[in-house]
């Protein structure tokens, strides 16, 4: 038996030491909101989950929910069109092989908490500090930092190489809300890109109150969708929300205008720099901690990955520790744990930060050949759920002509 600290009981933190204990280590989760606190409190993200991420949960026995949560059963890209006639320039459905789940984190974290402590995990209820962390890993065989966006993430230097933007991209809000009217033939993530403002994605959950639709607002940072900071009021809230869909996206508006809020803390607003960090932080004593999850990856939710990521993330770290056996977890294995995840995290790192750019004319050019071509529009779908399959053809114009025209040509 060996003896883990983790910090942060987040979505990466929880899985990975849950499996821990599952496998008969002796596992300290450190928290600094307690599972009531959590579900009482703001909603922390929109978490759409595809199936792989999903999987590595069920394989946890942790999916607690996806009998009761309503699935989204694809993805549904919209730009408007320019002339301000109100109609849609591009338009295309794709449906997911496999359903993705959002699941309030209110709802999962708590949960997830009380079944690590039922399982024999131990919950320290505080805000760790690099005091604490020189604690913990003077006394375990490994401390892992899965704090997310929480400042104690900041020990892990950022990396330039790896993070283009040093600024918010996007400004961001989040409005969960009931009584809008179900999508038509099929639920869906629909994701509406107005060029030169920003994203609108809407898509069914289950929240704290029962089924819900959380929409996402991305606003460019100084554009009309960068409006958040006068609001003062969950109605106020609300409200600009609407004004944004009425404004810009008819078609959301007309779904959308007797919406309620699921509750007074179903909104949230913020912004955040897109970041990688090297995963290996020395403490003043010359110890080590690994870094997981969003504190290392963070990236914008455009693409709706970092949930995504997490899960992935700490089924990279679990299996690695697990297979590690005796040996020591130095510095070398713990490069290796992050490099064995970044293998697969670049690729949605380099997608979701694409996202963020305007699109160039070739990636409108796939998006408009999507809404004619239902093997692309199925395609891109599914690629949510993978996101190395958006390369190469995706990131380059020639790859992209090569790959349309072999699509016209079967
Ligand atoms: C607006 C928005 C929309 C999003 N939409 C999506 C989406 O649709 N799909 C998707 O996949 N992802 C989405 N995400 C991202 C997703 O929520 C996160 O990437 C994911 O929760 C990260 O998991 P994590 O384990 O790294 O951190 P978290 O889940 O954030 O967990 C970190 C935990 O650590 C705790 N903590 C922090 N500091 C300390 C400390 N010093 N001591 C003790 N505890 C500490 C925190 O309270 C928290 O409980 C969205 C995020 C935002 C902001």
């Amino acid at each position: 038996m060996r003896k883990f600290t983790i910090i942060g009981g987040g979505q990466s933190g929880l899985m990975v030491a849950i499996g821990l204990v599952k496998a008969g280590h002796r596992v300290r989760v450190v928290q600094n909101r307690t599972g009531e606190e959590i579900a009482s409190g703001k909603v922390l993200s929109s978490q759409c989950m595809f199936s792989n991420a999903v999987q590595h949960e069920r394989d946890l026995g942790i999916d607690f929910w996806s009998d009761e949560c309503p699935p989204v059963q694809g993805i549904n890209f919209i730009v408007p069109n320019p002339d301000g006639s109100g109609t849609k320039l591009i338009d295309w459905t794709g449906k997911l092989d496999r359903h993705a789940y959002a699941v309030d984190q209110r709802v999962k974290m708590p949960r997830w908490l009380d079944e690590f402590v039922k399982l024999g995990g131990e919950l320290v209820i505080a805000d760790a500090g690099v005091e604490e962390l020189e604690s913990y890993a003077a006394e375990d065989d490994l401390v892992v930092v899965a704090s997310g966006k929480g400042e104690v993430g900041r020990l892990f230097a950022r990396d330039a190489e790896k993070s283009p933007y040093d600024k918010p991209q996007r400004a961001l809000a989040l409005t969960y809300v009931t009584g809008m009217t179900p999508r038509q033939p099929h639920s869906a993530v629909e994701f509406n890109l107005i060029p030169g403002v920003g994203e609108y994605f809407v898509f069914p959950s289950l929240t704290t109150t029962g089924p819900c639709e959380i929409m996402v607002l991305e606003g460019i940072p100084g554009g009309p969708m960068d409006c958040w900071a006068e609001v003062k009021s969950p109605e106020e809230h609300l409200e600009k929300s609407l004004w944004i869909l009425k404004t810009f996206l008819p078609w959301e508006y007309e779904r959308s205008k007797d919406c309620q809020l699921t509750d007074p803390n179903g909104i949230l607003a913020g912004r955040f720099a897109p970041t990688v960090r090297h995963p290996v932080a020395t403490l003043p004593s010359g110890r080590q901690v690994l870094g997981l999850g969003d504190a290392v990856c963070l990236n914008d939710p455009i693409t709706g990955q970092g949930s995504n990521n997490a899960s992935k993330a700490a089924a990279v770290y679990l299996k690695r520790i697990l297979d590690h056996g005796d040996r020591p977890f130095d510095r070398d294995f713990m490069q290796g744990t992050f490099d064995a995840y970044w293998d697969y995290a670049q690729w949605v790192v380099r997608w979701t930060n694409m996202m963020l750019q305007p699109p160039p004319p070739f990636i409108l050019e796939i998006m408009g050949t999507a809404c004619a071509e239902p093997r692309l529009a199925h395609r891109m779908a599914n690629g949510f759920d993978d996101p190395r399959d958006f390369f190469p053809w995706f990131a380059d114009p020639g790859e992209a002509s090569a790959y349309l025209s072999s699509l016209k040509a079967a």
